[in-house]
């Protein structure tokens, strides 16, 4: 019966399905030359204290432009590098791109930040991963506390033993570990207090409608409380609005990051982007501050 299922199971292997996975296999092969093609490249977003409305970090995201296909989002190709293994080479190139781009702008004068880096699951999982970190540290001469590792739920709760494992290791070397899209993954809290987390960064799904939802604005008063409790500090991502700004403000959410500030940027538009705020800084009273940033 099973079988005979199985062979029939192409009526349900749509032109649509057939489409799809077309294109992901293309993707798939045409991911391992991105890298050495120089398709690669990354943008950062800014992220902003609520203390002092401060730029103090970036997160760096990557961005492929294929020759034919254009802009891929990392949402698509990220999971296919995932599944081949490419996220291992790709993921080092991210890391060391993002910390020399931080030397490069600490070198060029502006103040000290964190630099955020996503890392995945396969990523995590590979032996010798703090040693490769702490290696590109060393060559770029960034301070372990200026960078800032975001790891998925998942990431904690594969193994969950070794996980705790590792992240005591990449805390322990001064490395900041942030748990990325908090609230969606399916983790039990437990891991909170045993995993060496420095932050809790509130998923924008929770973020989107604090305005008008009575739910998400519960979840993410909540986030900010068990975070503070637990000794983390937040950030929202997915900002866009003056009114959820507000409204993380309002219940002690530490930073935020989102198109209400900046989209990611280019380097050198991110640098104009932090030296126009500096500048705004250094003219203008501090009120006339909190409403630039
Ligand atoms: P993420 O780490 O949760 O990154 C946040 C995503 O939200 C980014 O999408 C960012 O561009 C987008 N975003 C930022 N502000 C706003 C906003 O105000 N509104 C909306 N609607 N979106 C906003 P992006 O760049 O497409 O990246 C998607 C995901 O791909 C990332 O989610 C991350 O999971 C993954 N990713 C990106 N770069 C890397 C990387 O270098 N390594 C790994 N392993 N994953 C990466
Ligand atoms: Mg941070
Ligand atoms: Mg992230
Ligand atoms: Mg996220």
């Amino acid at each position: 019966r099973v079988k005979e299922e199985g062979r029939n199971s192409y009526r349900f292997f749509t032109p649509e399905m057939q489409a799809h996975s077309s294109r992901m296999l293309a993707l798939g092969n045409a991911l391992k030359q991105a890298l050495p093609r120089g398709e690669l490249y990354l943008e950062y977003q800014p992220q902003v204290s609520l203390h002092d409305d401060c730029i103090i970090g970036a997160e760096a995201l990557l961005r492929w432009n294929h020759p034919q296909w254009g802009m891929v989002s990392p949402a698509e190709f990220i999971p296919l590098a995932e599944a081949n293994g490419l996220i291992v080479p790709i993921g080092e190139w991210v890391l060391q791109t993002a910390l020399r781009q931080l030397r490069a702008w600490l070198d060029s004068g502006l103040p000290m930040m964190t630099m955020a880096v996503n890392l995945s699951a396969v990523q995590f999982g590979q032996p010798g991963l703090t040693d490769m970190v702490s290696q590109l540290l060393q060559q770029t001469g960034v301070p372990p506390e200026g960078l800032e590792l975001e790891l998925t739920e998942a990431v904690a709760m594969k193994t969950p033993e070794v996980a705790a494992q590792k992240m005591q290791e990449l805390s322990q070397r001064g490395i900041r570990l942030s748990i990325d899209d908090f609230g969606t993954g399916y983790s039990s809290l437990s891991y909170l207090k045993r995993f060496h987390i420095n932050q809790l960064k509130i998923d924008q799904s929770f973020v989107r409608d604090i305005g008008t939802d009575p739910d998400d604005q519960a979840i993410a008063t909540a986030i900010v409380q068990i975070a503070h409790s637990l000794g983390m500090t937040t950030i929202a991502e997915g900002v866009e609005t003056a009114e959820q700004l507000d409204y993380l403000r309002a219940q002690g959410c530490d930073q935020v990051q989102g198109y209400h500030f900046s989209r990611p940027l280019p380097p050198d538009h991110f640098e104009a982007f932090v030296r126009t705020n500096l500048q705004a800084r250094q003219q203008a009273p501090a009120h006339a501050v909190q409403a630039e940033v």
